[in-house]
């Protein structure tokens, strides 16, 4: 093969120009080979050399140096960023995610064997335009199999970001897992607890961003890995719910997950957890009814935990709690404008239109019934877009009285009582929109007063 499997920008063939004069060689590897081949786009090029890294910063005007330990310093040409990583052969790996001393090689073969999958192990040879495959990635890419390098025992035992890795794999390019790398992820899961937090995160984030992320869940679940990662998920397995269900609470949770918008992260985790609060409020009425009496607040507080353990952001953790905490709402069309209005400002307009997306994936994942009607969401998605543009008051802050105009109306200090002087005035005028004057609200102000003193 002459042609390069991927689009090489300008800017790469400079940083391989440069790399060749100084008689070193220039590799294009992982992801962009794998996806070109593929016919993928790919955002970011990884490259290989045997430069060593010193020698990759002297090269370059513009480098940073990533992850120099390990070999790999970040050369910026123009608006491109390239990870260059030195070829590596690993020592051993005594704790499951390191190796103990890695050792850099002057052969691209050393390094590719050191990579994960054979899929992940083909490389471009940016100086003198040839495709190097020497653990058959190609012939995987056609199979659509996700295989480790050697052996996958072994491999699997050295790193276990490996096991998730595979499974993330599986969902972003709908490969299945051959069945010896698979049994080897089910074998070796002790080295799983030792991954940082943060890069198990990053992995699930990507499996969040894949068209089905119910294929790694799924993956998770057989392989035992659930049980580690999410084990609230796992327990949610086999929990059988209520009404016109058919699915169990795991099956719904990663069903509901795939019906929800690929790019945003926080409502696709928030439909994951929704109901994962369920296995541990199930109950039976004396008539043999099963419940899940207030499964939301327990599942947003279970949601909370999971996220302060994967150090998520506190705008992400804040975020998919709140969509948990809320979900359970039952939207009927007799619903008032002004119970719309309340249920708005209960919940806040921050997260309103993914709790209403996160609620129709919830409806529309009860079953395979594709006839399962979400309509009613619709038109409550409309009533809140035309409360939005009425621009009705929905919080204190856009009351046309404030705080400083009561005190000074009613002589009052400052304290508890000015709060809840505006909660009762925020409440009369979602009830009742028209209140919302001046004038109108100080002398409500007025009589809430009287009667309190
Ligand atoms: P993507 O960028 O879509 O996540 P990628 O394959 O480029 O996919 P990176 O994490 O960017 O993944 O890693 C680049 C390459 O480095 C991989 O293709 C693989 O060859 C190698 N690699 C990454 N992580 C590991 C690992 N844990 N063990 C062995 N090789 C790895
Ligand atoms: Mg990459």
């Amino acid at each position: 093969m002459n042609n390069p499997p991927v689009h090489i920008p300008e800017s790469l063939k400079t940083v391989a120009e440069i790399f060749a004069s100084a008689s070193y060689q220039c590799w294009l590897v992982g992801g962009a080979v794998r996806d070109g081949l593929l016919n993928r786009d790919s955002e970011d090029y990884d490259l290989a050399t045997d430069a060593e890294p010193e020698d990759v910063i002297k090269l370059f005007r513009r480098t940073i140096p990533t992850g120099i330990k390990h070999g790999t310093i970040t050369i910026l040409v123009g608006s491109h960023q390239f990870e260059t990583t030195t070829f590596r052969k690993d020592g051993d790996y005594s704790d499951g995610r390191r190796p103990d001393k890695v050792s850099y090689s002057k052969n691209i073969l050393d390094d590719l064997a050191r990579r994960d999958f054979t899929i992940n192990a083909i490389a471009w040879d940016l100086i003198n335009n040839r495709l190097l495959d020497p653990h058959h990635g190609r012939e995987d890419l056609k199979k659509q199999i996700i295989r480790a390098i050697g052996n996958p025992e072994e491999r699997l035992q050295e790193d276990g970001l490996r096991s998730i890795r595979a499974c993330r794999f599986a969902s972003q390019l709908g490969f299945s897992i051959h069945p010896e790398t698979m049994k080897a992820i089910s074998e070796n899961l002790s080295n799983i607890p030792s991954i940082s937090a943060e890069r198990i995160w990053e992995e699930l984030k990507k499996i969040f961003a894949t068209e089905q992320p119910s294929i790694s869940f799924n993956l998770f679940l057989d392989t035992g890995l659930l049980n580690i990662l999410l084990p609230e998920l796992s327990e949610c397995a086999g929990v059988t719910p209520k009404g016109k269900h058919v699915f169990d609470v795991f099956n719904h949770s990663i069903k509901a997950c795939n019906l929800t918008e690929r790019d945003n992260m926080p409502l696709r985790a928030a439909a994951l957890f929704h109901d994962i609060g369920k296995p541990s409020v199930k109950n039976k009425t004396e008539n043999g009814e099963v419940t899940f009496y207030r499964h939301e607040v327990i599942g947003a507080e279970i949601t909370e935990r999971i996220l302060y353990r994967y150090k998520a952001s506190n705008a992400d953790r804040n975020r998919i709690t709140s969509l948990v905490r809320h979900h359970k709402f039952h939207y009927t069309e007799e619903w008032t404008d002004a119970a719309v209005r309340r249920f708005m400002a209960d919940v806040g307009l921050d997260i309103i239109d993914d709790l209403i997306a996160l609620r129709m994936a919830d409806t529309a994942a009860i079953s395979s019934d594709k006839a399962i009607s979400t309509d009613n969401l619709k038109e409550l998605m409309g009533r809140v877009k035309g409360t939005l543009e009425a621009e009705f008051a929905l919080s204190i802050g856009s009351l046309k009285v404030n705080g400083k105009d009561i005190i000074a109306f009613l002589g009052l200090k400052p304290g508890p009582v000015l709060g809840n002087i505006l909660e009762y005035l925020l409440d009369c005028v979602i009830e009742d929109p028209e209140c919302n004057e001046h004038n109108r609200l100080l002398d409500m102000a007025a009589i809430w007063y009287k009667n309190y003193d």
